[in-house]
Order: C-alpha cells, then sequence, then structure tokens
C-alpha cells in the first residue's frame, strides 16, 4: 500500500514538465493547431480563486487537445502596466518597476503550483520596453493613416487618480478605479479613431457564432447605432435650424423645439426684445451646470424661451423655439424636436412650462389624450393627426418620412452612433510613452521607428503631489526635434493600458522578435485564436478594442484576419456568502492554503466540478473534501491492482466475456463518450467529472468479479486515468507510471482514449408494461429481441398476470425500446 501525498507527486511532476519543456511547441503544419488563450493577469500580487476558476477551465481543454493529437498553444503574460503600481509606488515608495516585478514572481510561482500547461518560454509582460516598444511602433502607424489624433476635448478626469478616464472607465461619473466621482475637463487629448471601424464592429458580429450573445448585446448597445433623420426648421429672418431625431415618425407632435445651452445659434437668437438681457442671463447660467449632471437627467430640467419660432416643414406649423439644459452639443446636432406626447423629457418639460401635448402614435386601446396622459407614451403605434402618413405603422413610418423630407429638400435619413472615438492618453508614469515630440519651429513630430522604444526613465519621482511624473525628468522631457534638430518637448503623456491588452496575444506567437510585432507566418498557423477564456466583465472595453485592433492591423497589411478569437467563452464568477469575492469585500480566498491542505489536483477538481463554468459558483472550504476523497479512492483502486495488472493483454472480442466484464466495459466505453462530448460541445466539465464519478464507483462495484478479466479491469483503469488527465494531471501521471511502469512516456501527448461503440450498447432494455392505459410493470429484454419475444415477457410479468387474470387479451402493441401496451375486455 502507498498513500496519495499530494505534495511530493505534484513538485516532482511539475519539475519534470519544466525540465522536459512538456509544453513548449513550435508551428507544425503537418498537425492542426489550437490555440487555447486565457486573458492574461494584472500582476497585482496574488492569483485568487477566480483566477484558478479561469485557468482551469481553459487548461483542461488545452490538455484535452493535446491528447486528441492537436498542436496546442497555451501562453501566459502579464499585463503590467496601469495605476495600481504608480499608487502602490506612491503609498509604500517602492518603485512601480519593482512592485510589478515582485508580484509577478510571486504569481508565477503560484500558477506553477497549479500545475498549468503554460509553456513558460513565450511569457510576457507588458511593462519591458520590448513589448511596448511594439504599442509604440503600431501607433506611428496609425498616426500615418490618420487613426491616431490629437484634439482638445472635454475629458473624464479622476481627481483621485489624477489622470483622465476613456468614457467606458468613467460610466455613470464614477471612477472605475476608485469609485470617486469624476470631473470634466476641456484638454487636449490623444483618441484612436475606432469610430472609422463601428459598423465594421457591428457587422463583423455576424461571423462571431461561437460568441455568447449577451457579450454580443453588450458590444451593440457600446455601439449604439441608430438610425434617424436630419430635418430643417425654418426660422423667419434667419437660417433654419436642424434637428436630428430618431422618431420622425413623431415630428406632427412636435410642439417646440430645445437647443443646447451651447448651440451656436442660441445667441442670435436672442438678440433683441425687451428681456433679451434676462434670457441670456438665463442661458448663462443653463451654460455653467456641470455637463455629465445633465447628461443623465441628474439636475432640473429647466430652460428659457428665446422668443422666437421655428416652421414644421411638415405641416407648415408654427413651434417657439427654447433652449433647454436636457440638450447637449455632441449628440445629433444639439438641437431636437420636442414631442412630450411621445418623450418622457419633453413631457416633463411640457408640463412644467406649460407647453402643448400631441397625441400622434395611437397604440392599440382606447384612443390617447394628450391633455390626460400621465406620462410620455415612447412605445410603436400607427400614425394619428398626420396628414397623409396617418395609419403607418410607425417602424414603417421613420424610413418613408426620412425619404419624404430628402424628396421636398428639407431633410435627409442619417444614422448616429453612441461610440466616441477612444481616449488613449493618460497623464500617468506607468505606461507605454506615446512617441512624439513637440518642437518649437515643426509642431508635432513623430519619433522615428530607429529610436524605438522611447523607455520609462527609471528615476521618475514619486511624490504623490499630483502631475505627471514623467513632466519632471528632464533628461526625459528635453529632446531633438526629428526633422531640424533643434530641441523639442518630449510627450510625457502615456497609453491607456487596453493598448497594451489589445494585441498581446498576437505577441506570444514571437515573443522575443525584435524586428517586428510578430512573425506573420506564425500568425497565419496559429490564428485565429480557437477558444478564449475569460471575464464577462470585460465584453466592452477588452473585447471590443481587441476587436479594433485586429481590423486596423489587417488595414495596415499586418495580417489577414477580420476578427481574432473564434470562440469566446466567459467564465461564472466565484462568490463567497452569496457575495462576489474581491480584495475589498475581504473575503478572497489565497490558493495556496487549499494547496497546501489537499494539493493542486483538489483544488482543480473542485473548481471544476462544483458548477457548471458559465455560472458563478460559490466558494465552500467543506466541499472541497468531496473531490479530495474521490482522487483517494481512484489512488487506492490503482494501488490495489497495479502490479497485478502489470502485463495485462488488450480485451478480447465481448462476446468472450462473461457478463460483468461486458457490463463494465460497457460502462468505460459510455463514460469515454459522455466526457468527450461534455469537453469538446458546451465545456460542461463539471458533468464530466459526475460521468467519471460513476464510473469509479462501477468499478468498485464489479472490480472482484472483474478480477478475473485482467484486460478489462486494467482498460477500465487506464481509460479513468488518461480521461481524468486534463483535470488532475499530477495523480494521473503518477498513477499512470504506475500502471504502465516507470518509463513509459508520460501522458501528456497520451492518446485520448476512443469510444467504441459496440462496446458501449447497452446489452438489455427496459420496457414499460401497460395494462388499458396505466403502467403495471417493467421487463427488461435483450435489445435486439423480436417482437414476439416481448409479448410474451410482458405477459409473463407477475403484476401483469394479476391484472389480466379472468380477461380477454384484444390486443398487444410493442413499441420497441418503449413500452408494451396491453389491451383486455
Ligand atoms: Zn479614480
Ligand atoms: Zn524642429
Amino acid at each position: 500500500m502507498t498513500d496519495y501525498i499530494p505534495d511530493e507527486i505534484e513538485s516532482r511532476w511539475q519539475k519534470r514538465w519544466r525540465d522536459e519543456g512538456a509544453f513548449e511547441v513550435t508551428e507544425d503544419p503537418k498537425r492542426p493547431k489550437f490555440y487555447c488563450l486565457e486573458m492574461l493577469p494584472y500582476p497585482s500580487g496574488d492569483i485568487h480563486v477566480g483566477h484558478v476558476r479561469n485557468y482551469c477551465i481553459s487548461d483542461v481543454v488545452a490538455r484535452y487537445k493535446a491528447m486528441r493529437g492537436f498542436n496546442v498553444l497555451h501562453p501566459i503574460g502579464w499585463d503590467a502596466l496601469g495605476l495600481p503600481a504608480e499608487n502602490a509606488a506612491i503609498k509604500r515608495g517602492v518603485h512601480p518597476e519593482q512592485w510589478t516585478r515582485e508580484n509577478i514572481a510571486g504569481m508565477k510561482r503560484q500558477l506553477q503550483r497549479l500545475g498549468f500547461s503554460y509553456p513558460w518560454s513565450r511569457e510576457i509582460a507588458t511593462c519591458d520596453p520590448s513589448y511596448y516598444r511594439w504599442n509604440q511602433w503600431f501607433f506611428l502607424r496609425m498616426l500615418e493613416k490618420g487613426i491616431a489624433y490629437r484634439a482638445m476635448a472635454p475629458v473624464n478626469w479622476c481627481p483621485n487618480d489624477k489622470t483622465v478616464l476613456a468614457n467606458e472607465q468613467a460610466e455613470g461619473g464614477v471612477c472605475w478605479r476608485c469609485h470617486g466621482p469624476v470631473e470634466q475637463r476641456e484638454m487636449e487629448q490623444w483618441f484612436l479613431r475606432i469610430t472609422a471601424y463601428q459598423d465594421q464592429l457591428l457587422d463583423d458580429m455576424a461571423k462571431l457564432p461561437a460568441w455568447p450573445d449577451r457579450v454580443l448585446v453588450q458590444q451593440k448597445n457600446w455601439v449604439g447605432r441608430s438610425p434617424g433623420a436630419e430635418v430643417d426648421f425654418p426660422v423667419e429672418g434667419a437660417e433654419a435650424i436642424r434637428i436630428f431625431t430618431t422618431r420622425v415618425d413623431t415630428i406632427y407632435g412636435a410642439t417646440f423645439l430645445v437647443l443646447a445651452p451651447e448651440h451656436p445659434r442660441v445667441d442670435g437668437l436672442l438678440a433683441g426684445g425687451s428681456d433679451a438681457d434676462l434670457r441670456r442671463s438665463l442661458v448663462a447660467k443653463l451654460r455653467g451646470q456641470d455637463r455629465r449632471a445633465r447628461l443623465e437627467g441628474q439636475v432640473e430640467k429647466e430652460g428659457v424661451f428665446t422668443g422666437r419660432y421655428a416652421t414644421n416643414p411638415y405641416d407648415g406649423q408654427k413651434v417657439p423655439i427654447w433652449v433647454g439644459n436636457f440638450v447637449l452639443m455632441g449628440y445629433g446636432t444639439g438641437a431636437i424636436m420636442s414631442v412630450p406626447a411621445h418623450d418622457q423629457r419633453d413631457f416633463e418639460f411640457a408640463r412644467k412650462y406649460g407647453l402643448e401635448v400631441r397625441v400622434v402614435i395611437q397604440p392599440d386601446g382606447p384612443p390617447l389624450e394628450g391633455a390626460k396622459l400621465p406620462a410620455a407614451y415612447d412605445g410603436p403605434g400607427r400614425l394619428v393627426n398626420s396628414d397623409e402618413f396617418d395609419g403607418l405603422a410607425s417602424e414603417d413610418a421613420i424610413p418613408r418620412m426620412a425619404a419624404h423630407a430628402q424628396k421636398k429638400g428639407f431633410g435627409k435619413a442619417t444614422v448616429t452612433y453612441r461610440l466616441k472615438d477612444w481616449l488613449i492618453s493618460r497623464q500617468r508614469y506607468w505606461g507605454t510613452p506615446i512617441p512624439v515630440v513637440y518642437c518649437p519651429k515643426d509642431g508635432m513630430q513623430p519619433v522615428p521607428d530607429a529610436e524605438l522604444p522611447i523607455v520609462l526613465p527609471a528615476d521618475a519621482p514619486f511624490t504623490g503631489e499630483g502631475g505627471n511624473p514623467l513632466e519632471k525628468v528632464a533628461a526625459f522631457v528635453n529632446a531633438k526635434c526629428p526633422r531640424c534638430g533643434g530641441p523639442a518637448r518630449r510627450e510625457t503623456d502615456t497609453m491607456d493600458t487596453f493598448v497594451d491588452s489589445s494585441w498581446y496575444f498576437y505577441r506570444y506567437l514571437s515573443p522575443r522578435k525584435d524586428d517586428g510585432p510578430f512573425d506573420p507566418a506564425a500568425v497565419r498557423y496559429w490564428f485565429p485564436i480557437d477558444l478564449y477564456v475569460g471575464g464577462i466583465e470585460h465584453a466592452i472595453l477588452h473585447l471590443v478594442y481587441s476587436r479594433f485592433w485586429t481590423k486596423v492591423m489587417r488595414d495596415l497589411g499586418l495580417v489577414a484576419l477580420d476578427e481574432p478569437v473564434t470562440r469566446l467563452f466567459p467564465q461564472g464568477m466565484v462568490h463567497k456568502d452569496g457575495e462576489i469575492m474581491s480584495k475589498s469585500k475581504g473575503n478572497t480566498v489565497a490558493p495556496d492554503d487549499v494547496i497546501a491542505k489537499y494539493g493542486a489536483d483538489t483544488l482543480r477538481l473542485y473548481v471544476l466540478f462544483e458548477a457548471p463554468p458559465e455560472l458563478s459558483m460559490d466558494w465552500s472550504e467543506s466541499r472541497i473534501e468531496g473531490p479530495h476523497r474521490f482522487l483517494q479512492r481512484v489512488w487506492r483502486l490503482v494501488d490495489r491492482h497495479a502490479d497485478s495488472l502489470a502485463n495485462a493483454p488488450a480485451p478480447g472480442p465481448a462476446a468472450a466475456l462473461p457478463e460483468p466484464a461486458r457490463e463494465l466495459r460497457r460502462k468505460v466505453h459510455q463514460t469515454i463518450a459522455r466526457v468527450t462530448r461534455d469537453i469538446e460541445e458546451r465545456l460542461q466539465m463539471n458533468t464530466a467529472v459526475a460521468a467519471m464519478m460513476e464510473l469509479v464507483n462501477e468499478i468498485y462495484r464489479l472490480e472482484g468479479v472483474a478480477a478475473n478479466s485482467p484486460s478489462v479491469l486494467n482498460e477500465a483503469l487506464e481509460t479513468l486515468i488518461r480521461l481524468l488527465n486534463p483535470f488532475t494531471p499530477h495523480v494521473c501521471e503518477e498513477m499512470w507510471r504506475r500502471l504502465e511502469g516507470p518509463n513509459t512516456p508520460g501522458l501528456v501527448r497520451a492518446p485520448w482514449p476512443a469510444a467504441d461503440e459496440a462496446a458501449a450498447r447497452e446489452e438489455t432494455v427496459e420496457l414499460a408494461v401497460q395494462v388499458n392505459g396505466k403502467v403495471r410493470g417493467r421487463i427488461t429484454a435483450p435489445v435486439d429481441a423480436d417482437e414476439d419475444t416481448v409479448r410474451r415477457r410482458a405477459l409473463e410479468e407477475p403484476r401483469v398476470v394479476e391484472m389480466i387474470k379472468g380477461k380477454e387479451v384484444v390486443k398487444v402493441v410493442v413499441v420497441p425500446g418503449r413500452l408494451v401496451s396491453v389491451v383486455t375486455r
């Protein structure tokens, strides 16, 4: 008897995999490839069980695919730039680089201790100049193409983190990092023109059938393409006002226009009249209100009547022109038609200022009356009070009425988008320096490729007093103009870290290449990524940016791909006591403690077995015991039989085997089919494990009798170990060696077992027997039994005999494989 001692087994196999480079791969055109990817971790300091779950799922697939004969690339790296490192530097006086490197070293040890099948020679860290020089290189290419550009913009500014944030990082006016309030500031910033790709980002979703709908829906909403119309409302003695609307079908219900306080026409319209000064001061007040609060409707709706009127070009009615704080420049034209009957914002404004509410859309049901509406009706319906368009369904009216405006020359159909260009500049140190300089004579000049990488200076001061530490390093700031050779100022903004993660999965292919970001031939071999596993929280941001980046690279002629990822799998979260596990809640679990107690294999098995991988799982220490006991049971089985099975032959034809042996073989081959299907089709690791647990129960039940057929018992154990190997690789390698002898090649590339359909087929089948429509008994019959045999057995079933005693059987119907129906009189 030998004991199962995970610690000893696991460290031995981890060392052997490392020494042998067991997971190192190169392009091999003779073998099919499988690129299995997980989202690279941020080196925050600890691997937590959320990471473990993510990486266990992809590790099972990677190891499984390797056993299926695929050439599997399953790399890992570090998303190593970004704010936390800089904040840690300010707080503890450690340089961001040192903090990052120490965290990487610790987390790498943790990952290795979990036995993941990574090719460590391909490890990358985005804070290496050899990595971020390619961010700079891509930036220069985008600058040449006009995709990268600089502009003044109102930006989201986090006063805590002292940096600009992308819109996506400031949703709801709250900073995604520190959760503090975000302010608006007007600053010169760098952008990437992602809006040039907005239609492709939407249309190419058709090429992503293996992405979950919930991710695509989020991306669709983020791009926010909405068809609408622009319509000119003539103004007497002045230029017409152009409005934008997504509901031109409601234009007969427009009872006033509203301009944004910043609209360039406002001052002109306010001129003249006795109370012009009063109106002007009211508008000034609106202009002073916080933009974001206005956008989100957090301020009371307020407006000022300009004293002027416009004309609705559809029906010639006069409509008053107002200025309102709920309209913003930057969306549409900064001017709207207000339809209070069918838009809630307009409705509230109209009620406040006593403006008319006119119904033009009638849903099914009693007729709506403007004066009595409790709230706006913004759903679809039939047009009323709309002249020639009366009776049209609203969705049909929209294109018809837009076309009408175009024909008559007072408007046109348009499309608007919610997506804004990607603001990538950050006023912080620990990011990729943007490779441009500013010359007093020549203006902004890109740094020549030959001068890349522009490396972060090691001696920046981290005082926490605000401002960008890079600005205080004279040796960094003082540069030479590449055009005139004169003194120039180097750009001190750095790039958003989402730039780093937009293309890192290409760098894994050629991690040490120094004359290009990657080898195009390697991309042709390995791409697209076959499976990408990561958190649903990346549905927008990372997963939109990386799709955009690939499209830009394609247009630069660097790759021949539209989309980088074939199949996306967002794994569920890990909860504890009903709450999301997070550092801030203080309910995180360190895998190290679990590993010390039970071993890495048990931890792996636990997170895979506990819940379907796409659903959240609740962490419970007490439930780790079950998977641990299971591994011990498997261990004992192998330990007990390994010696006697040393020279067992392959099982012969089924007919020659006694029934218990045939039964065991049946279970073995059914399990192969189930586990294969569960991994292959839906990544249902939990049901795959359940199937293997059933198999182990069956082996225990039959091991006594099956011992007379060593070939069958041997096949059962060999199969079990191979099926289990992707889940708990260390203990499987150890048991495999025990079973196959010390010189056996390991399981990393051992063939995945094939299910023998004949062996898996059930030999008998259970049928229900009904008497006059009610189930009265059950019989078993051979699968291939003819109808007469089944009928005879049914009529011999004791309970059925009882039921039909003294009656005349008029009909017996056999539904093969399911039931026998007996009818009596
Ligand atoms: Zn912040
Ligand atoms: Zn110059």
